[in-house]
């Protein structure tokens, strides 16, 4: 895409000859590149190494591993590349709550969102934020708590010493640094830590994909709300605004939308109410992308984001209701709902939804059912989404599917965590996300103040020390 438009060589020549330093690179010591290949320099960073636990991603898994840690007594690490905390949750502009019932952190971040009349809707496990407020709140929590995080940082590289990671390498405006602990938790989503230490993983439906597709969601400001209520799913404190429930809002937006013209990508193109006149849009799947596919992701970015405004135009012209409908805000991250599914100690399974597993080391119980969506723009016309063919009963999460199999030191918590293509349909939502980063966190604490691997800790220790923290009571 954008390759074409952007001459490497020619921006390296002016960035030198414009006195740019490049650091840590000394570029006339770069020895040329070989046919396919180039070989790095070697260098020295600067190397950090005052944290027990470094968690990398802050998405709803890594807020809670590194908010637990640090008030577990951790001195505590936290890295994002993106400009804010909280994932897809703010990054993404997410807006809905799945499967937040839960004791623990969950319940702290429902009250403390009700404090700010920042959630819509009563109900204590499915619900709307407002992504603005969520971003200020996880800054608090995370301050609060002691955490260091750096924004804008992106973890680069991996590095064992023999089975043990050791050390990680970070990208950001500082250069390259590298960072020590003895305990890191993976928290990226992507499994991407787990993958550049060397640890075996899944992805998608089988080893190349199909994965589940993208969405880029966007805010999107209304003249009046009330007026288009018809079309606004899960609207004010009842679940399921119409009489036929969440479906009629849905296909009675799809309806207007084939009035202006437009067939979305995405079969159920859904409208959640914010606040007021602000409601957020859902509205696009992109098919077929690889989650580590830069390439890929950006030309999906850039297609979807065209497709909110076109979408956006067409409704506009209707005029009526749809006059003055404005975008205020595309997400900063395409919403990835499928990546690398590190190998733990235990890896979940399609039969623990079916028979409902207990687990000795129970971290969660995970009452979200199976949502598959299409992997394909011919599957989106005949089943949009998919359940797993399966009567699902709530399951838990043991803490050994959140420690990695192949790797010590490491843990994952969140999407990237152990289990099969259908459990991690279900377990996904970002509730189970809370609760398994709250789990790997005080693990991880435990872990680090006594010298131990993670699989060493009994999960009764951790549950213990939640309670003792007054955190899971
Ligand atoms: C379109 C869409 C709709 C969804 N709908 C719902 C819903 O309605 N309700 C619900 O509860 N869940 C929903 N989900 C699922 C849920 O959002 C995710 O599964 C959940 O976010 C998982 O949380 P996480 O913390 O594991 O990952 P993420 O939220 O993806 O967070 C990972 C974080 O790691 C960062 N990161 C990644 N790589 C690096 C790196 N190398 N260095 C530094 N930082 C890095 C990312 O920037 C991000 O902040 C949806 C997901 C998508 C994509």
């Amino acid at each position: 895409m954008a390759s074409s438009r952007f001459n490497r060589r020619a921006f390296f020549k002016s960035a030198i000859a414009g006195g740019a330093v490049l650091p840590g690179i000394d570029a006339a010591a770069a020895p040329a590149s070989d046919g396919a290949f180039f070989d790095e320099p070697a260098q020295k960073l600067a190397l950090k190494d005052d944290a027990d636990v470094i968690v990398c991603g802050a998405g709803p898994a890594g807020i809670a591993a590194a908010v637990t840690a640090a008030r577990a007594g951790a001195r505590t690490r936290l890295f994002e590349v993106h400009g804010c905390l909280g994932g897809v949750w703010t990054a993404g502009l997410l807006t809905y709550i799945f499967d937040f019932d839960k004791p623990g952190l969950t319940r702290e971040i429902t009250r403390r969102l009700d404090e700010r009349d920042a959630r819509r809707s009563k109900h204590p496990s499915r619900f709307v934020y407002e992504p603005e407020e969520m971003k200020v709140l996880l800054e608090e929590m995370c301050v609060d708590a002691g955490v260091k995080f750096q924004l804008h940082t992106r973890v680069s590289a991996a590095f064992r010493e023999g089975s043990r990671l050791r050390t990680i390498v970070t990208d950001s405006k500082s250069g390259r640094q590298a960072w020590r602990a003895p305990i890191f938790i993976d928290t990226t989503g992507d499994g991407y830590l787990g993958a550049q230490a060397g640890c075996g993983w899944e992805v998608g439906q089988d080893k190349d994909c199909p994965c589940q597709p993208m969405t880029m969601n966007a805010l999107a400001v209304v003249k009046d709300a009330k007026a288009l209520a018809e079309f606004i799913s899960f609207n004010g404190t009842d679940e399921f605004k119409g009489p036929g429930g969440h479906l009629t809002c849905v296909e009675a937006f799809k309806a207007e939308l084939r009035r202006a013209g437009i067939e979305t990508s995405y079969g159920h193109p859904t409208i959640f109410p914010v606040r007021d006149d602000l409601v957020m849009l859902m509205l696009n799947h992109e098919y077929g992308i690889k989650p580590w596919d830069a390439e890929a992701i950006s030309e999906a970015t850039v297609r979807s984001r065209a497709e909110v405004f076109r979408v956006m135009r067409a409704l506009r012209k209707l005029g009526g209701v749809w006059e003055g409908l404005q975008i205020a805000a595309t997400a900063e991250q395409i919403g990835v709902r499928d990546g690398r599914r590190v190998h733990g100690r235990y890896t979940m399974t399609r039969q623990d939804l079916v028979e409902g597993a207990r687990q000795k080391d129970a971290v969660a119980r995970v009452t979200f059912g199976v949502d598959i969506h299409a992997h394909s723009r011919e599957k989106n016309d005949t089943e949009t989404i998919s359940h797993g063919d399966l009567k699902m009963k709530p399951y838990d999460i043991p803490l050994r599917a959140l420690i990695a199999k192949d790797v010590d030191g490491l843990m994952m918590a969140g999407r990237c965590i152990s289990g099969d293509f259908i459990s991690h349909a279900s377990y996904r939502v970002t509730g189970n996300s809370v609760a398994m980063g709250e789990a790997a966190g005080v693990i991880a604490a435990l872990a680090a103040a006594s010298k131990r691997l993670p699989h060493e800790v009994e999960w009764s220790e951790g549950a213990a020390k939640l309670a003792a923290m007054g955190q899971r009571v």
